[in-house]
């Protein structure tokens, strides 16, 4: 007998087809109708914003961000998809962050990495520095 899953859209048990399967039937079915009038809608109206999509369609533009984020639906043409900067909040058409935010996070990465070496560097130094101060406690201990 197959185990039980909670339908991760409306939280009903139901037993899956396969390991893949997330929602249950009657979900899976309402997502599949909604994924489909979508393209269908994008397919005559190629310039759609996600307003009039979701205007058209009835479909929720979580829904469709969601789609978008698991590459279901391609639509990076539409401008107002209002995918945002993780960084900066700025709109952008694809990925997490913004070209600006991407170099930054970019060249930050490269001066953590340069600076770990001098860092290293330096804790060997204290480590030796207490060694020193250490060995001279012991020696006037030894007195
Ligand atoms: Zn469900
Ligand atoms: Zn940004």
């Amino acid at each position: 007998m197959a185990t039980l899953r909670n339908c991760i859209r409306c939280g009903k048990l139901f037993s899956p087809i396969s390991s893949s399967t997330k929602l249950c039937f009657d979900c899976d079915r309402e997502d599949q109708e909604q994924f489909n009038k979508v393209k269908e809608y994008l397919k005559e109206h190629s310039t759609a914003t996600v307003i009039e999509i979701t205007k058209a369609t009835g479909v929720e533009r979580k829904q469709i961000y969601e789609w978008v984020k698991s590459g279901r639906l391609d639509v990076a043409h539409v401008l107002d998809l209002g995918l945002t900067c993780e960084s900066c909040g700025k709109p952008i058409k694809s990925g997490r962050f913004c070209i600006e935010c991407a170099a930054r996070i970019e060249s930050d990465a490269r001066k953590v990495l340069a600076e770990s070496k001098p860092t290293a560097a330096k804790k060997e130094k204290d480590r030796k520095a207490a060694f020193h101060v250490a060995d001279a406690i012991r020696r006037r201990r030894g007195d």
